[in-house]
């Protein structure tokens, strides 16, 4: 193992010395005259001659044999290179295979036509290698080269040392069986066979030498770059062989070495009586098969094209437009029947292992389809495919036995599950639940409601693969049959508070998030100051005292402070991060609105504050035992509804930017100056918002920017009625009075960096950009930065539409970005014609002159 890992990280270390010393090798050998070769040919065809007769006969068998190595060829190929992703999804790592092959390639037909002119002439060559060649190997290696955190160097050697005896023990035992092949006299079939030896050898010299050079000056080049690191760590475990595999080969490889020494040692066989007797055997067999070979002939030679020409149609096709499907099911299914198969009698352990195996690749998956042919949904737990491989669907007794008495239904097949949830045994929404598997779960939802509910064609078309279900139960959604992509687009670079940022934006309207990258580039490197506030999460339930008095006596109790002290201790005891603030009370009648306000530190905090206020009511009815608590939410908080005491007292947190954009800029980017822009401010964000009685709406489009980072970051989306609540301000600024200064004012902004749908993992990522994934270590350090980041891209995109507006830019960009090709292609007809009547009545349509007859055109709600 040492010598190997030293041996590795050698070659890693001295690339360009390997590489070199390889190419020149190469060189040399190509270079070289031929000789010897003529024996060798002499040799060869010594067996053709000693059977004349059946020559035509020995062609047709042999185009026979060699489409069948073709077609098998081709299918390995294909399954290596589509099983490639169980060991990393990236194309990378398929093409570092697919590279170690090829090098092998070259090197093996340079070698073979310095030696043996007979098999530099194989046709079949690169069929013969498809077959001996181990891609995987070649990708193993690339993952473990590739895996970031440790040097490089250490890191290719490692993993030679682990992967080294491995491939010298597979080489040895490959050689050995196909070298009985070269035992056969049929000379085709012996050239074939000591071209695969020798692919075989120089493959495995390849990979041992040239493979790894190149790998580490590859990842040399590449360090640094985050997309060259394989999805899953590089873990070694992924690399160390079974040992009673390596066992098993052992011993098969001794014992063909046996035979090898046997047949080729020159006393112990003689070569004239074997061929002679081997050749009056294929003599009578042929004259007493006439017609067979006749006919056997006939179809090989006409079918022999036929058959790889159509196979390699049907892999083509089925790459270019199944692929996905196919190869989940690869991925899947046959690692998972292998376990089954190989290890059901005994070995317990190495089923679980698969059970691992699977889980990762059920997170790790990122290529495969979105939707899959519903008669062809994959199982991912060595369980479910267990049950698969028993394809007898069991008694509904019998099943209904099996699921009491284990609790799960992990045993049972996707048949018999679907068959206690059709009879009410199995609750639908638990099913993730019975199953221990969430994919399953999903899987197994969509088909029951397709079949309910006749909504197959629709549900297929709904995307449920590559999604990480795990984390959605019990924290993002219930009775989940899949999930709708959202696009995520960028606005900025956005400058906040002196740093540059890309804002991450999940919309479906056009022209918004060119628009407030518009604005973006408009602030430039001056950027916008933000101040936040963390005001906290507030949840008010609504009491009901007997009478006024009672009430006021409630009222005078939460007053008093020892009283207050006691039931902060109650509501904080409910959280590590949750610290109430205030409790402030609304009087209505003998009904109290008790509104309880916390700080939740990087947690929006809704749950957090609900469970502080329910405990600490606990203890006021310890006070006040007539008090009847109506409702733990009295709208006095108040969430996800547009309320003006969450625009005064604020909610979440407060967030104040501004910026000064310079004549200059308004000029050049927006077309627009100062003057025209405050006046318009004025006219539209405050008088118009005042009098349509309009609260928090004193701005532009503040919801469209909200919202799309929401959406983005897994904030509660609900809650962009409450957070998108913006005063926008403009001022004429300057010394020539023609700058512009604009602030946006937002009381109560309702975010979060930890749960909620933080969790998932897009939407991490989106977070991840911001730099504000996760708890900060100060509680709602992360959250006020988002906050401030939210409210500084509402200004931006205020600042841009405005602009939009003041130069009547807006129905001509929405032309532009919110309308594809698709939606004006063939639009000649009247929207009455293209539109369904409901539909109709859901959008809000304005008439714009000039566009085609009779079309409306949709606009953004402004
Ligand atoms: P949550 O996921 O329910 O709670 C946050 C969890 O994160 C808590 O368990 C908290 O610990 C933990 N945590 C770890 N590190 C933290 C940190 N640095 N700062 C804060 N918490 C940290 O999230 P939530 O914000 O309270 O609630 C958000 C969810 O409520 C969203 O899914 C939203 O859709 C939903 N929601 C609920 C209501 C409602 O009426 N209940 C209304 C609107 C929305 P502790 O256990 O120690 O607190």
């Amino acid at each position: 193992m040492k010598v190997w890992g030293a041996h590795g990280e050698f070659c890693a270390r001295h690339q360009w010395e390997v590489i070199v010393a390889t190419l020149a090798l190469l060189a040399c050998a190509a270079s070289v005259e031929r000789h010897g070769t003529g024996a060798r040919s002499e040799r060869c065809a010594g067996w053709a001659r000693a059977c004349p007769g059946l020559e035509a006969e020995y062609q047709a068998a042999d185009a026979v044999v060699m489409t069948f190595v073709r077609c098998a060829a081709l299918l390995y190929a294909y399954y290596q290179v589509s099983n490639l992703q169980k060991i990393a999804s990236k194309y990378l790592l398929i093409l570092a295979g697919i590279f170690s092959t090829f090098a092998s390639f070259i090197f093996t037909s340079a070698l073979a036509s310095l030696f043996w002119n007979e098999l530099a002439s194989i046709k079949d060559a690169p069929f013969l290698f498809l077959l001996v060649a181990d891609v995987a190997r070649g990708a193993r290696m690339a993952k473990a080269g590739w895996s970031a955190g440790e040097d490089q160097g250490k890191r290719v050697g490692k993993a030679l040392s682990l992967l080294g005896p491995t491939a010298t023990l597979d080489t040895l035992l490959a050689v050995l069986l196909v070298g009985v092949g070269g035992l056969s006299g049929v000379p085709r079939l012996e050239h074939m066979c000591t071209f695969a030896c020798l692919a075989l050898l120089v493959d495995y010299l390849v990979f041992v030498t040239f493979y790894p050079a190149c790998l580490s000056l590859v990842a040399d080049f590449a360090s640094g770059r985050k997309e060259m690191s394989p999805d899953s760590p590089f873990s070694e475990e992924d690399l160390k062989p079974n040992p009673v595999v390596q066992r098993v080969k052992m011993i098969m490889a001794a014992g063909l070495l046996c035979v090898h020494l046997t047949s080729r040692w020159p006393w112990t066989r003689d070569h004239g009586m074997i061929e002679g007797s081997l050749t009056d055997g294929f003599k009578s067999t042929n004259h007493e098969n006439v017609l067979f070979h006749s006919y056997v002939k006939w179809f090989s030679v006409s079918a022999d094209y036929i058959v790889i020409a159509t196979l390699l149609c049907a892999l083509i096709i089925k790459f270019i437009f199944f692929e996905e499907q196919r190869n989940w099911v690869i991925d899947m299914n046959d690692l998972t029947v292998k376990e089954v198969i190989h290890n059901s009698s005994s070995n317990k352990k190495i089923f679980s292992i698969g059970d691992e195996d699977l889980k990762t690749d059920t997170c790790t998956q990122t290529d495969s389809a979105l939707s899959l042919d519903e008669t062809e949904w994959p199982s991912l737990s060595p369980s479910s495919s267990f049950s698969r491989l028993n394809s007898k669907k069991r008694p509904m007794a019998e099943c209904l036995e099996i699921y009491r008495s284990e609790g799960i239904c992990t045993s049972l097949s996707d048949e018999e599950v679907v068959m206690l949830v059709e009879q009410s045994h199995i609750p639908m929404h638990t099913l993730e639940t019975v199953l221990n598997d969430p994919l399953r779960g999903v899987r197994l939802r969509r088909k029951i409601i397709s079949t309910r509910f006749e909504t197959e064609a629709a549900i297929k078309k709904l995307p449920y693969l590559n999604y990480d279900y795990s984390k959605v139960m019990n924290a993002c959604c219930e009775n989940v049959i899949g999930y709708v992509g959202i696009p995520v687009g960028y606005a900025g670079p956005l400058v906040v508070d002196g740093k540059a940022y890309m804002i991450p934006m999940a919309t479906t309207e056009g022209a918004l998030v060119a628009s407030t990258n518009r604005g973006a580039k408009a602030i430039g490197t001056r950027g916008v100051t933000s101040v936040v506030e963390d005001i906290g999460m507030t949840r008010a339930p609504a009491v009901k005292l007997p009478n006024v008095v009672r009430a006021h006596e409630c009222r005078q109790w939460l007053d008093n402070k020892d009283n207050y002290a006691m039931i902060k201790t109650a509501f904080d005891s409910t959280s590590r991060f949750a610290r109430l603030q205030e409790v402030h009370i609304g009087v209505d009648g003998a009904t109290l609105y008790l509104r309880f306000r916390a700080t939740t530190g990087d947690a929006m905090g809704m749950n957090m504050v609900s469970k502080g206020a329910e405990n600490a009511l606990k203890v006021l009815k310890t006070y006040f035992p007539d008090m009847e608590v109506i409702s733990l939410s009295g709208n006095y908080c108040s969430d996800k509804k547009a309320a003006s005491i969450n625009w005064v007292k604020g909610r979440g947190k407060r967030v104040v930017c501004e910026t000064t954009i310079s004549a200059e800029n308004l000029k050049k980017i927006f077309k627009t100056d100062a003057k025209t822009l405050t006046r318009c401010n004025k006219i539209k964000n405050l008088s118009g918002s005042a009098l349509a009685g309009s609260i928090g709406g004193n701005n532009a489009h503040a919801a469209n920017m909200v919202t799309a980072i929401f959406i983005a970051t897994g904030q509660d989306p609900a809650q962009n009625v409450t957070s998108s609540s913006c005063s926008t301000s403009m001022e004429i600024c300057g010394e020539n009075r023609d700058d512009l200064y604009v602030t946006c004012t937002m009381p109560c902004l309702e975010v979060g960096t930890v749960g909620g749908g933080t969790v998932l993992s897009g939407q991490g990522a989106c977070l991840e950009i911001l730099g504000v994934k996760g708890a900060a270590v100060r509680p709602a350090e992360n959250s006020a930065r988002l906050a401030s980041l939210i409210c500084a891209t509402v200004l931006a995109g205020e600042l841009s539409l405005m602009a939009a507006l003041v130069n009547s830019d807006l129905v001509k960009s929405h032309m532009r970005h919110n309308r594809s090709a698709v939606n004006v292609q063939g639009s000649t007809n009247s929207v009455s014609d293209l539109v369904q009547p409901q539909i109709r009545h859901n959008i809000s349509t304005l008439n714009v002159p000039g566009v085609a007859n009779g079309m409306t055109l949709k606009v953004p709600n402004l």
